[in-house]
C-alpha cells in the first residue's frame, strides 16, 4: 500500500530508491576498570576472530559483486587484524591500565589512525580511515552488535528521526540519494549539508521511523516536499519522467558554465561556494564557483575523533587553495558550539548554546586551538589566494584582539622562514551588534560576509533549530533586509566589499533585491551557483 508523507523541502530534485533507516552509532566507548584482565584479553581475541570471519565473508561477497580489485580492501582489513603492533598496543593497555577491551581497542584505533593521518605518503594517509574501520568492527563485535560497515553498496534514501551535523558529515555521500528526517528546521546545519551535497532532502517530515521501512522502494520529491513509500506504478512512471526533466534542466544550466556573473547593465558580482570539506570542493569546481566564500572549517573538527593537528588542517587548506587555482578561498575559523558539538571539546552544558560559548568565543578562551588553526591557514596561504574570516563577532575590540593574535602567528612563522602570503581578513556580520557597529568594524577589516542564518535568528529572537517556530520565522523580515542594506552601505563607505554567505543569499526571489542593494558577492551552496548566475545575467538594474 502506498503511503505519502510530507515534509519541508531543503533541496529540489527527485530521488527514487530503497529506504534505509539510519542507525545511530551511539556506541560510546566508556573506560571501565576491570579486575580480570585475562578475561578482557580473551574477549579481545575472540572479537578479533569473529571480525576476521566477517571480513572473509565480505571479501567473498565483494569479489562476486564488484570484482577482485575492489574487494581487496577487505583483505587489507584482515591483515590489519593480524598486525602485531596494533594487537600489542591493545593488550598492553588492558594489562597495564587494567581496563576493558573496548577502551583499549578504541584508544589504539584512535592513536593509530592519527599516526597514519599525519604521514607524508598519500597511500599511508588513506589507511587512517581503514584503521578506524577495523577498530570500529572489533568494537561492534565486542558490543554484541554484529552491525558492520561497508556492506551496503546500493545508494539509498536515508530516513532518520534526526541527524546531527556531526553525523551528517560522516555519511558516505556517494551512497545517499536523498535524505528524510522527522526533526530539523530549514536553517539547521543538517539542511545546509543536504543543500551542499545537492541532493533532494526533506526535513520536519511527519512520520514514524521504524525498521519496517527498511528496504522499501520510495520516492523523494524534493520540489513538493513529499515522500512516497511503496509508490503505485503510475506515480513511479510520473516521477521517473520528472526526474528526467529535472536532470535535463540541470544539464541546461551547465551551459552557463564559463560565463560571467554580469547584469544586463554591466554590474559584476562574485558567485562563490560554501563548503565544509574537500569533497565539497569537487562540487564547487563542477558548478563553476568563482571562489570559496565560506569554508566551514569546523567540519574538519566534527569529522575527527580528536583535535585535528596543524599538519592535518594545513594539508586540507593547502589542497583547497591549490584546487581553486588563485581564486579566493575564504576559510572561516572554527565555529564549534551551538548545534555543532564536538565531544572532545568537553564543552559544558549550556542553557542557551546558540548564545553561548561558541565560535570565536571558544578561540579567544582557548587560544592554543585558535593559534593552531591560524598557523595552518597562514601556511596554506603560500599555495593560493587564502583569506580568513572570523565568526560571531560583536565588537571592534574583539576584532583588534584577534588581529593581534593573527599577526603574532604570522610573524612567528615568518621568523622561522615559513612562507606566508598576504592574507585578507574579514568578519562575518551575523550578530545584530556587528550589524549596528558595521560602520566602525568596516575600518578594521578587508571584507564583510553577512551570515543571515544567525543574523536572522538573533534579530528575530527565533531559534534557527526549532521547527516549532517556523510559523513565526520570516526569513525576509524587513528588519533583516534593512540591516543587510546598512551593512553593505557601511562596507562601501569604508572602501571594502560585502557579501552574503547565509542561506538567504541563495534565495533566487531576492537576487535582484540584493543586486540593487549593491552586494558584491554571494556565497551559496554549489548547486545554487548556476541558477543564480542565470538570474544575474537576466537582470537589468537600470
Ligand atoms: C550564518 O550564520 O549565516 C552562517 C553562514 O554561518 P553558519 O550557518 O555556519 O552558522
Ligand atoms: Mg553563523
Amino acid at each position: 500500500m502506498m503511503e505519502i508523507y510530507h515534509g519541508k523541502a531543503v533541496f529540489g530534485g527527485i530521488a527514487i530508491g530503497r529506504l534505509s533507516v539510519y542507525q545511530r552509532d551511539d556506541r560510546q566507548v566508556k573506560r571501565k576498570s576491570v579486575k580480570d584482565t585475562a578475561a578482557e584479553l580473551d574477549r579481545f581475541h575472540n572479537a578479533r576472530k569473529i571480525a576476521d570471519r566477517q571480513l572473509k565473508l565480505l571479501y567473498e561477497k565483494a569479489v562476486r559483486e564488484v570484482g577482485e580489485t575492489n574487494a581487496a580492501i577487505f583483505q587489507v582489513h584482515q591483515m590489519m587484524l593480524e598486525d602485531d603492533d596494533f594487537n600489542e598496543s591493545v593488550e598492553n593497555i588492558i594489562k597495564t591500565q587494567k581496563v576493558n577491551a573496548e577502551y583499549a581497542v578504541a584508544s589504539t584505533g584512535d592513536n593509530y589512525s592519527q599516526i597514519f593521518a599525519a604521514m607524508e605518503d598519500d597511500y599511508m594517509r588513506e589507511r587512517a580511515a581503514d584503521v578506524r574501520d577495523v577498530s570500529g568492527r572489533i568494537l561492534a563485535v565486542l558490543d554484541g552488535n554484529g552491525r558492520t560497515t561497508g556492506e551496503n553498496n546500493e545508494p539509498v534514501i536515508l530516513v532518520a528521526d534526526d541527524l546531527a551535523p556531526s553525523e551528517t558529515v560522516q555519511l558516505e555521500k556517494d551512497k545517499i540519494l536523498a535524505f528524510v528526517t522527522v526533526q530539523g528546521s530549514l536553517n539547521s546545519h543538517t539542511a545546509i549539508l543536504a543543500r551542499t551535497m545537492g541532493i533532494p532532502a526533506l526535513i520536519g517530515t511527519k512520520m514514524s521511523i521504524g525498521r519496517d521501512l527498511e528496504g522499501k522502494l520510495a520516492i523523494v520529491d524534493g520540489f513538493a516536499g513529499s515522500l512516497y513509500v511503496e509508490p503505485e506504478s503510475d506515480i513511479l512512471v510520473e516521477m521517473e519522467k520528472r526526474q528526467r526533466a529535472d536532470k535535463e534542466q540541470k544539464a541546461l544550466l551547465q551551459t552557463l558554465k564559463g560565463l560571467n556573473n554580469v547584469t544586463r547593465d554591466g554590474k559584476h558580482i562574485e558567485l562563490y561556494a560554501n563548503i565544509g570539506n574537500l569533497k565539497d570542493m569537487a562540487l564547487a569546481l563542477q558548478n563553476d564557483a568563482g571562489g570559496i566564500g565560506l569554508f566551514r572549517s569546523e567540519f574538519i573538527y566534527l569529522e575527527s575523533q580528536n583535535y585535528p593537528t596543524e599538519e592535518e588542517q594545513f594539508r586540507i587548506f593547502k589542497a583547497a587553495a591549490e584546487a581553486m587555482g588563485g581564486r579566493r578561498v575564504i576559510i572561516r575559523t572554527l565555529d564549534i558550539g551551538a548545534d555543532k558539538q564536538c565531544d572532545y571539546f568537553h564543552l559544558e552544558h549550556e542553557e542557551n548554546p546558540a548564545m553561548g560559548l561558541r565560535a570565536i568565543r571558544i578561540c579567544l578562551t582557548r587560544p592554543d586551538i585558535f593559534r593552531t588553526q591560524l598557523r595552518a591557514i597562514y601556511r596554506a596561504s603560500a599555495y593560493g589566494r587564502v583569506a580568513i574570516m572570523y565568526p560571531m563577532i560583536i565588537s571592534v575590540e574583539e576584532v583588534r584582539l584577534i588581529k593581534a593574535i593573527a599577526e603574532e602567528v604570522r610573524k612567528e612563522l615568518i621568523s622561522k622562514g615559513i612562507a606566508c602570503d598576504n592574507v585578507e581578513q574579514g568578519i562575518m556580520i551575523e550578530t545584530p551588534a556587528a550589524a549596528v557597529m558595521s560602520d566602525e568594524l568596516a575600518k578594521e577589516v578587508d571584507f564583510f560576509s553577512i551570515g543571515t542564518n544567525d543574523l536572522t535568528q538573533y534579530t528575530l529572537a527565533i531559534d534557527r533549530q526549532n521547527p516549532k517556530l517556523d510559523a513565526f520565522y520570516d526569513e525576509k523580515h524587513p528588519a533583516v533586509l534593512r540591516q543587510i542594506q546598512k551593512i553593505i552601505d557601511n562596507a562601501h563607505a569604508a572602501g571594502i566589499w560585502a557579501g552574503i554567505c547565509g542561506e538567504l543569499g541563495a534565495d533566487t526571489s531576492l537576487t535582484e533585491t540584493f543586486l540593487a542593494m549593491g552586494v558584491d558577492e554571494l556565497s551559496v551552496s554549489p548547486g545554487h551557483i548556476l541558477p543564480i548566475r542565470k538570474i544575474i545575467r537576466e537582470t537589468d538594474l537600470s
